[in-house]
């Protein structure tokens, strides 16, 4: 007898086919069980899928394809897990065959049963087989890594871990010792259950390296090398596939990795941690365009295993959904405000009224003599500034021409290291002109600073400065300030990241310029003052979450100040600001992040924003910004006319199409649409009703000259 199989696979985005396709199979086959079957003239990778094969009684079930191989050496995916993939594709409106195979790691598309079998065999020796201490990725020693003896605060901490179930907001400061909490929080679940598994989640893939040396340190002497393994994208293929496999046959007992490790398949699943929670990485920016952190806490509740939601600076939503119980939060609130250690206090915040400065100073007179002071005093300080690149434009002195991108909406940042003109948005790169390229005239000038200019400016402020101990008899004045910088651009190359920083752990480096790829999660040992340079630009955002991302940022930089013990006594963060007496200036002075977020809950509150209200976007992306706009507004007028009698309707509230800030990306045109609800469950219903009518808008009238169309639920920039 022929059996009737739903199987998932991948589908193009927004093809018809949504749901799973079915094939013919002589005998049953289990959910989770992976197959190839044969679609269109290739054979791809499939998944057997839930519920009932959809089927046309008119069908002949012979004239079914039939699937063409079972992968039974591999334990089916779990009804979990299927049920994650379910969910993320309904909530964020996708195929579920896009969700669930883009989720398996690519080379599981391509093994032949033979292959998959034999890699199966070749698996990872048994836990704790391991002698001796691992080598780390970089090929170092591991050092022995004892457990801490907790503080008062994370002992506090732990008990309410210990004692508590469901999603819990662990807002703990920077150097607080969050990542112990997390470290002993494993441990102890993986001691007390022999098949536990944990994920931890950081936002970049930077990150891991780091954060696998502690966990490797911890846990590989007891419970060998292979009960730790990462996922993230800048790993081989081979490398994922045998993380992977680990998660998936529980050999793995902690998985390290960034948003993606979400999907991973972990049978015995009992602790989700997801550090920096509140950092925008989480949120997936193509496709699928899933919340990591939301799916955890949806994940952590169905599987039932304790969440941990890790940040100095909890998002808005996450801080207001762990209010207290009685005033109807729902996850639970842990505290730990101090730094470990005895003398380790927060750095004190000081800000420089611009408008009490000599004009056009790019560094205030104060600052630089406080940088000064650390330099000579041994000290490195961290200079920060939003945007890198020479100057964000250049300018005709004579005529109106600027360094415009032709393909997009925004100017051509100037790179003087390599003299190009580059646009960061397509990437489009040119040699300086030598002259305007309208007028002829020689005179054109950069406008603006980026950080390869304040790198510049910084080193030549401290030209007459020597560095302390520097003088030998060769070279009796002494060496100059090294001013180094790490930004996107300086670490492009694989491995630079590392070693710059190396750089700057060595001592090598007195004064760092960098962009806010520095100020996230590294640990600055002797860092003792921080500098953010330009910090009035999110103030003026028509981002309603600027501030928010502001405020995190500063504290997060400042978190990076004088982490060591020995000399975080007089660590300091400066701050160049034209609004001294800006509310988030004063919250971030007093390191009080609840006063910040109550002030910006209350605007959010009466502005009906996030976490108070929902929101999709319907973006749409075409040659002009006609044909954009007319599907979006042919779209909006689709739902008026046909979903009105939708239950909740009444609750949605759609905007009109606008541009998008940028909106034109390499000659790309891009519109973007607000859709708005109090209710999350009215805007869900409303999004999956309406997603039929997009395919229908798309294909008619309206469509033409559409080249892509999305929806981005809950999405994080508007
Ligand atoms: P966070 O993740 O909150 O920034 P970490 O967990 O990285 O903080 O802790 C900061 C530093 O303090 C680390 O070097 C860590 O090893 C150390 N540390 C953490 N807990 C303790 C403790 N109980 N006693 C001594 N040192 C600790
Ligand atoms: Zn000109
Ligand atoms: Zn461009």
């Amino acid at each position: 007898m022929a059996h009737l199989i739903p199987v998932l696979v991948q589908t193009p985005a927004h093809s018809q086919i949504g749901g799973a396709l079915t094939y013919r199979s002589e005998s049953p086959l289990t959910p989770g069980t992976l197959v190839r079957v044969p679609l269109g003239r290739r054979e791809t990778l499939g998944v057997v899928w839930d519920g009932a094969a959809a089927h046309d009684a008119s069908l002949d079930p012979s004239r079914l394809r039939p699937v063409s191989t079972v992968l039974d050496a591999l334990p089916p995916l779990g009804p979990n897990w299927r049920e994650l993939v379910t969910f993320a594709a309904r909530y964020y409106q996708r195929a579920p065959g896009e969700v669930a195979l883009s989720a398996l790691p690519p080379p599981l598309r391509d093994l032949s049963e033979v292959q998959l079998q034999r890699r199966l065999r070749r698996k990872t020796p048994p836990a704790g087989a391991t002698a001796g201490p691992p080598a780390s990725p970089e090929g170092t020693e591991v050092p022995a890594g004892q457990a801490w003896p907790l503080s008062a605060e994370q002992q506090v901490v732990m008990e309410q871990l210990r004692h508590g179930e469901g999603t819990f907001v662990l807002f703990g400061a920077t150097g607080s010792g969050k990542t112990e909490v997390y470290l002993q929080c494993v441990q102890e679940l993986i001691e007390r259950q022999p098949d536990a598994q944990a994920l931890v989640m950081v936002p970049e893939i930077n990150l891991t390296p780091q954060l696998q040396q502690r966990f490797l340190a911890r846990f590989a002497p007891q419970f060998g090398a292979e009960a730790v393994v990462s996922m993230h994208s800048g790993m081989t293929h081979p490398q994922r596939l045998r993380s992977w496999l680990a998660a998936h046959l529980g050999t793995a007992r902690i998985v390290l990795g960034t948003r993606m490790a979400i999907f991973a398949s972990m049978p015995r699943l009992q602790l989700i941690v997801v550090d920096e929670e509140h950092d925008p990485s989480y949120k997936q920016q193509e496709g699928a365009r899933y919340s990591a952190r939301d799916l955890a806490i949806y994940r952590g509740q169905r599987e039932q295993a304790r969440v941990i939601l890790g940040s100095a600076t909890p998002s808005l939503e996450s801080w207001y959904h762990s209010r207290p119980r009685a005033e109807g939060g729902r996850y639970t609130r842990l505290h730990m405000p101090s730094r470990v250690g005895d003398q380790a206090r927060l750095p004190l915040v000081r800000r420089v009224d611009m408008n009490h400065q000599p004009r056009r100073a790019v560094i205030a007179p104060p600052l630089l003599e406080a940088i000064r002071q650390r330099v000579a005093a041994g000290e490195q300080s961290l200079v920060l500034l939003n945007r890198r690149g020479y100057a964000p434009v250049l300018q005709c002195s004579a005529c109106d021409w600027k360094s415009a991108c032709p393909h997009c909406s925004a100017y051509r940042v100037f790179h003087k290291i390599d003299r190009s003109l580059r646009c960061h948005h397509c990437g489009f790169a040119e040699p300086v002109p030598r002259a305007c390229p309208e007028c002829g005239n020689l005179d054109i000038a950069p406008i603006g600073r980026g950080t390869e200019q304040l790198q510049e400016h910084v080193a030549a402020l401290l030209a007459d400065v020597r560095r302390p101990g520097s003088q030998t008899p060769e070279q009796p004045q002494g060496l100059a300030v090294n001013v180094a910088r790490i930004d996107a651009d300086s670490t492009r190359l694989a491995g630079s990241l590392q070693s710059q920083l190396a750089q700057v752990h060595s001592g090598e480096v007195d004064v760092l310029v960098g962009t806010q790829m520095v100020a996230k999660g590294h640990d600055f040992r002797r860092i003792t003052l921080v500098a953010a340079i330009n910090a009035d630009n999110a103030l003026f955002s028509s981002d309603f979450r600027a501030p928010e991302r502001l405020f995190s940022l500063l504290m997060q930089a400042a978190g990076r100040a004088g982490r060591d013990a020995a000399v975080s006594g007089h660590s300091e963060m400066w701050i160049q600001t034209f609004q001294p007496q800006h509310p988030l200036f004063d919250a971030l002075k007093r390191h009080d992040y609840p006063a910040f977020a109550e002030q910006q809950l209350r605007d959010r509150a009466s502005a009906g924003l996030p976490p108070f209200s929902f929101q999709a976007l319907l973006r749409a992306e075409a040659r002009t910004q006609e044909a954009a706009q007319g599907f979006l507004d042919a779209a909006s007028a689709a739902a008026q006319a046909q979903l009105a009698d939708l239950p909740g309707f009444e609750l949605i509230t759609l905007y009109p199409a606008v541009p998008m800030t940028i909106q034109r990306v390499a000659n790309v045109e891009r519109t973007q649409m607000l859709v708005e609800s109090p209710s999350r469950k009215a805007l869900q219903n409303f999004l999956a009703a309406w997603h039929e009518l997009l395919h229908t808008v798309r294909q008619g009238e309206a469509g033409r000259g559409l080249l892509r169309w999305a929806v981005d639920v809950d999405p994080l920039a508007i």
